[in-house]
């Protein structure tokens, strides 16, 4: 390719933010040489690998400011271990319709089942496809929110978890909040209402949530906008953090 048009497509796609194609342009030529590319076909592959870098790279970030405590995928979780779970109702969730339609997912089960590891998939495929997502537990979110209102800018903080299209909250009912705090989830609550989803789990059924709040008529506020548009998968099995020693009391052999 002539070195002077070379250098002024770099120059072009430099000015025009194309910080890839500036390093490619040469090796994509080649290809499209080798394989006899028509024009058209060209554009495409130019513009495809362009965006496809462009949205990797939003991906890395968008996970790196999520919160999320690790990033493991739906393929990754052994639906066999959990033979009572529904694998069918979290494959249909895995098409983020759920997300579309601005509603809730509620993850319920003892400790170790994967509830955590779900609403973390879950929050993975819909950054993958391009929703915003944030990651915390209770605990962090009514500690941030307290602190915030301290300082006077309670406002400000709800707003952070009201913006991403998605919110996991992580372990509702292992710590107890008191009335202030209480409140502050239903005004969190009340506020994504209808705008967007929350993905939500806890170790508690929903009867116990009026002791988890402190205050059963708030709970029964909050349970009634939660519940309303929301998918409630119960997850009533082993423990997979025991898995290995369960198989040391029972006497079999864990699986290869
Ligand atoms: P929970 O939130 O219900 O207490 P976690 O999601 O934290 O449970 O799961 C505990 C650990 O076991 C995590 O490392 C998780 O990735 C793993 N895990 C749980 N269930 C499964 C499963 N069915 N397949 C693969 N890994 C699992
Ligand atoms: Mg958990």
């Amino acid at each position: 390719m002539n070195a002077l048009t070379t250098d002024r497509i770099r120059s072009h796609a430099t000015r025009l933010g194309l910080t890839h194609l500036t390093e490619t342009i040469t090796a994509l030529v080649e290809r499209a040489e080798t394989a006899q590319l028509g024009y058209l076909e060209f554009v495409d592959l130019l513009l495809e690998e362009e965006v496809g870098l462009r949205e990797s790279r939003r991906f890395r970030n968008a996970l790196k400011l999520s919160g999320l405590p690790h990033h493991k995928t739906l393929d990754e979780f052994d639906f066999a271990f959990q033979p009572d779970l529904d694998g069918r109702k979290v494959r249909d969730l895995a098409t983020l319709e759920f997300i579309r339609a601005k509603s809730n997912v509620a993850l319920l089960g003892p400790p170790g089942v994967g509830k955590t590891m779900l609403a973390v998939a879950l929050a993975v495929a819909a950054c993958q496809a391009g929703f915003s997502i944030y990651f915390t537990t209770l605990d962090d979110l009514v500690r941030r929110l307290r602190t915030a209102e301290a300082t006077g800018r309670f406002n400000r903080q709800l707003q952070a978890f009201l913006r991403p299209a998605v919110l996991v909250v992580d372990e509702v009912g292992y710590l107890p909040l008191d009335r202030a705090e209480a409140n502050m989830f239903f005004q969190l609550i009340t506020r994504r209402y209808e705008r967007g989803t929350m993905i939500v789990t806890s170790n508690k059924s929903f009867t116990e949530w009026g002791g988890v709040l402190g205050d059963d008529v708030l709970a029964t506020a909050i349970l009634d906008r939660l519940l309303h548009h929301c998918d409630v998968i119960a997850i009533n099995g082993p423990s997979y953090r025991l898995k290995d020693r369960l198989t040391l009391v029972t006497g079999t052999e864990p699986m290869p």
